[in-house]
């Protein structure tokens, strides 16, 4: 048996009541069967593969906190520390009913090749709880972020470990941990990431992963002799990532026809308003259909049965796809229909928005392919450098800061187009983005010995 399927065996048996942690190992394990079998003698001995697939330490605990009217109410906290070879562990907290030890494991585990790929010093973590913010009022998200910190702030520091937000956590709730960690240890250092600009927060931060992902988008394209002006482009979503990838792409001189939300999605053949898309999404927080009331070009497509949330982005024809929205909202039929009208190339923006088969097909069919693990760096990577800036005390203008994330987003290109050529599967972005993460790691672990 080969030392993949051995490895794979044992974390099978150890972690059976995870599937999502299942998944992701053995996804990235399988596309790293080139390098490990390049190196198979001196990954076995020093047991690097039952190293990276074991977090260094799990940490669950209880998060009591009162609600309004007066009742305990019990949650569960987590934070995986999974592998700091390059750094201090570094990942978000997810604040949603459906967190458990399995979801905190995968992300974390992905986190590790994401975070090395960003080129900076930073390791690999996750943590959040199974808390639903939705609906709570201010009072009760300050006590359960004031609780759920008491107990996380024995774990974390800024050269330990440094949590960011997530799904759940924005900056409100990363302000409220922050301060009970500055009362409880009695120290301001920059043990967060997303904190608000007048208390260590970096400037365009919001913008990051956006940005990054059209930054890394254009290198590519470039790369393949062709340039962003004058192409069409399909975004889903019309949250952070698909409101900065939007107006990127523009800036650029590409043209975004699409965006989603999960009630319904526009097609603007004019090309979407940015500055309306805003007002709809940051500042009224409203539905689709008020952009679409604003605008005479826009047509609006509500969601029904028939019409999944999001599918409709899909069936316009465009050079190039950014999934921007969630999970598994790019499937094979969409992947047929882009292939069908002469989609070049899709970048995720969102985490695993492309199902697998969806993704395979698009391989199989030429379109040029980079998962979110490499597309969707951006956000972390200006994550290290708000560390950076807190660190020196300073703080960077936004030139300054968009400079550097578009110096880092084209190097990921480089990095993961050389790993996969290297390997022999040039044009495989996905095994050169899981291939260069893995090695910078592993040499990392090497040189510390065993630990
Ligand atoms: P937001 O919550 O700001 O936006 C998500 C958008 O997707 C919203 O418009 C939402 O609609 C829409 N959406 C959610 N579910 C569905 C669905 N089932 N069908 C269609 N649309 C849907 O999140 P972000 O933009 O921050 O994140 C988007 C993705 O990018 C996530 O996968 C996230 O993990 C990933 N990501 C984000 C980073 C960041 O820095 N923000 C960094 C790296 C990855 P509605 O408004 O109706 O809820």
């Amino acid at each position: 048996m080969s030392y993949v399927d051995e490895v794979l065996e044992l974390v099978k048996k150890k972690n059976a009541s995870e599937p999502e942690f299942l998944q992701a190992v053995t996804e990235v394990l399988n596309s790293l069967r080139p390098v490990v079998e390049a190196n198979e003698e001196l990954y076995r001995k020093n047991a690097i593969l039952e190293r990276i697939t074991e977090p260094d330490r799990q940490i669950m605990f209880r998060v009591p906190w009162v609600d309004d009217k007066g009742q305990v109410q019990v949650n569960r906290g987590f934070r995986v520390q999974f592998n700091n070879a390059i750094g201090p562990y570094k990942g978000g907290l997810r604040l949603h009913p459906s967190v458990n030890l399995g979801i905190i494991k995968f992300l974390g585990f992905e986190q590790i090749f994401k975070n090395s790929l960003t080129s900076l010093p930073i390791g690999g973590g996750k943590g959040g709880s199974d808390f639903d913010p939705k609906g709570k009022s201010d009072r009760e998200i300050m006590a359960f972020c004031q609780s759920f910190m008491t107990e996380l702030s024995k774990y974390i520091g800024a050269d330990v470990d440094v949590p960011a937000g997530d799904i759940g956590t924005g900056a409100r709730e990363i302000g409220f941990m922050f301060g009970q960690y500055k009362r409880i240890r009695g120290m301001f250092e920059g043990v967060l990431t997303g904190k608000g600009l007048t208390y260590g927060g970096s400037l365009a931060r919001t913008e990051a992963t956006g940005y990054g992902l059209l930054y890394l988008t254009e290198e590519l394209i470039k790369c393949h002799g062709e340039s962003m002006q004058g192409k069409t482009v399909v975004v889903s979503g019309a949250g952070n990532v698909a409101i900065y990838a939007i107006q990127k792409a523009h800036q650029m001189g590409a043209k975004c026809v699409t965006c989603s939300d999960s009630t319904g999605w526009i097609y603007d053949p004019e090309g979407i308003d940015v500055e309306l898309l805003k007002e709809v999404k940051e500042v009224k927080r409203a539905r689709l259909t008020e952009y679409a009331a604003a605008r005479k070009s826009a047509q609006y497509h509500e969601v029904s049965a028939a019409n999944r949330s999001g599918a409709g982005v899909w069936q316009i024809k465009c050079d190039i796809a950014l999934p921007c929205a969630t999970q598994n909202e790019l499937l094979l039929e969409d992947a047929k229909q882009l292939v069908a009208n002469g989609c070049k190339c899709v970048c995720e923006g969102a985490n695993m928005p492309t199902t697998i088969e969806a993704t395979k097909y698009l391989q199989q069919n030429g379109v040029w392919f980079v998962g979110g693990k490499a597309a969707n760096a951006g956000g972390v990577a200006t994550s290290a450098l708000e560390m950076s800036q807190n660190s020196e005390r300073l703080s960077w203008s936004f030139e300054e800061v968009d400079a550097k994330l578009q110096g880092i987003m084209v190097n990921i290109y480089h990095n993961i187009d050389d790993a996969a050529k290297r390997y022999g599967m040039e044009g495989n972005y996905v095994a050169g983005a899981n291939i260069a993460g893995f090695e910078k790691v592993v040499n990392a672990m090497l040189a510390q010995g065993v630990c």
